[in-house]
């Protein structure tokens, strides 16, 4: 769906809105928007009359109201750590940005709900730390987590590392406030852990991309701070292994795997080379790698005896060939390293075609298999980089360039190698976006694998919701 262009907004438009939000409220000179006009990965460069930085609720709900009156169309932005392109406005120079980001206060912390009402620029960092200091988890993390806001992480449905334990971000929320596209504000900021009384409301606007309302304010859900964390790097002859292996420890630990990544020799070879300061944690190469997080609410020593006999028996079975436990929070954070700064040391390597891509566990060793074959069939030479969430069915197949090869050439197959994956995932009963959303990046391609069903009802929500189609136009549908 797109809005109706207006192509010079009208000046009535622009200085209302600067009259609304107050003169440390917005951003008219290009120089300055320039870092909310490009997004992350650099595929999308956009215009806009004016970004608009509302400090309250209050303020969105007039600057949107004020935007359906002149027919502006409104792009909301978070961090803009967004990978499809979502949070950019289009080229045609008429779109409003409306950053959350001045609206960054945590509302309230309840330890005894195990709620936090917060604002939704608040950067998830900030709010992981405000759980901590009530002796609380938020346990939302991903590598963006220093930049990207709560808004952005709950209109994405962002998941991150801890899927497996403690679910998506939507997963995560009691309660939300949203600005609707006529500029009223829909308060549900209910902290209730049951309320079945109709329609959930919040979970249309979660995951939506900014298509549907403005996110202003959520209600969180907060967990138990584990009173122990263990966190083990593990090489595997095979991602079959790999599977098999969180089987086991889920089982011997009674469930208490809360990360489970994996990454190829490839990946861990970037990370040595083009990151500093970080070491191989095993003394050999191993064709594949298991990092995984194991929380426990008790500082005994159950959780290291389960986790010890489970790799010893996967050892014996051929399913591990060597294992570290990390022994302190240094040696912990450096093996997470590794696969944080693995997108960072994948950049060097020149062009990547990406996926992020889900199926069942069950297939997901057979996904890399097949997806690779293909793809390398097809560009020979090509670099396989799938790593990511198994816990969660969840790999980032990305593909680098054939080393020493033309990066423009290379970049030029991606519609192709994208459709040979993405067919494969579908015929595996997979999603072709399992975890950054559709934006702008993955809008056409999901036209090709969704239900024509599903693509009308999402239309018939958006036309209900937004009837002019000025929230987030061309993103999503
Ligand atoms: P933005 O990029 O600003 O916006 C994202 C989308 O949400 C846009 O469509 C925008 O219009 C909309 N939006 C933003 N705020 C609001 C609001 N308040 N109301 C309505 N709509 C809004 N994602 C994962 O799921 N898992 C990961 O592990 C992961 N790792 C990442 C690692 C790195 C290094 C980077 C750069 C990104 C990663 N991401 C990951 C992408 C992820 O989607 C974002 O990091 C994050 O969730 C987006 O938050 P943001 O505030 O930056 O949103
Ligand atoms: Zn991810």
């Amino acid at each position: 769906m797109t809005a109706r262009p207006i192509r010079d907004p009208a000046p009535a438009l622009i200085a209302g809105l600067k009259a609304i939000v107050g003169p440390n409220g917005w951003i008219a000179d290009p120089a300055d928007q320039e870092r909310y006009l490009v997004d992350e990965r650099r595929l999308f460069r956009g215009r806009t009359p004016l970004v608009v930085r509302p400090g309250t609720t209050d303020e969105v709900s007039r600057v949107v109201a004020l935007c359906a009156a002149h027919d502006a169309a409104i792009v909301p932005q978070g961090g803009n750590t967004g990978l499809v392109g979502g949070g950019v406005p289009y080229e045609s120079g008429d779109q409003i940005v409306l950053s959350l980001a001045r609206m960054n206060r945590i509302r309230s912390v309840s330890a005894l709900d195990y709620a936090m009402t917060v604002d939704a620029g608040c950067i998830l960092v900030d709010i992981q730390e405000a759980a901590r200091r009530v002796d609380r988890l938020f346990p939302l993390s991903l590598a963006a987590e220093g930049t990207c806001t709560i808004g952005g992480n709950l209109s994405t449905n962002a998941g991150g590392v801890n899927v497996l334990r403690y679910g998506s971000a939507r997963d995560l929320v009691l309660g939300l406030e949203v600005v609707l596209a006529d500029g009223r504000i829909w308060n549900g900021l209910r902290g209730l852990r049951k309320d079945n009384t109709g329609y959930d409301l919040k979970h249309v606007f979660m995951g939506a991309e900014g298509t549907l309302g403005i996110i202003t304010g959520a209600v969180l859900k907060l967990f138990p701070l584990p009173r122990q964390v263990r966190t083990g790097f593990v090489g595997v002859p095979s991602v079959r292994a790999a599977v098999d292996l969180l089987s086991r420890l889920q089982g011997a630990t009674g469930g208490r795997i809360t990360a489970f990544e994996v990454l190829p020799r490839f990946g861990l070879d970037l990370v040595l080379t083009h990151i500093e300061g970080t070491k191989d944690p095993l003394p050999a190469a191993h064709p594949w790698y298991v990092l995984f997080d194991a929380s426990s609410g008790d500082d005994g020593e159950a959780l290291t005896t389960s986790l010890e006999s489970a790799l010893a028996a996967a050892l014996d079975a051929g399913l591990v060939v060597d294992a570290t436990l990390a022994v302190s929070e240094a040696q912990a954070r450096a093996l997470w390293r590794i696969r944080e700064t693995l997108p960072e040391a994948q950049k060097p390597a020149g062009g990547s075609i990406k996926h992020d891509v889900s199926v069942p566990i069950t297939r997901f060793a057979e996904l890399i298999e097949r997806a690779q074959a293909a793809v390398l069939a097809t560009v020979p030479g090509v670099r396989p980089l799938p790593f990511g969430h198994l816990g969660d069915g969840n790999v980032h197949l990305n593909f680098s360039q054939p080393l020493g090869g033309d990066t423009a050439a290379f970049m030029a197959e991606w519609e192709r190698v994208n459709h040979l994956v993405h067919d494969i995932v579908h015929e595996l009963g997979g999603s072709i976006s399992a975890e950054h959303g559709l934006g702008r990046l993955k809008r056409e391609e999901i036209r090709r694998y969704k239900p024509p069903l599903e693509l009308e009802l999402m239309r018939t929500l958006k036309t209900a919701l937004d009837p002019k189609g000025l929230l987030n136009p061309g993103k999503v549908l």
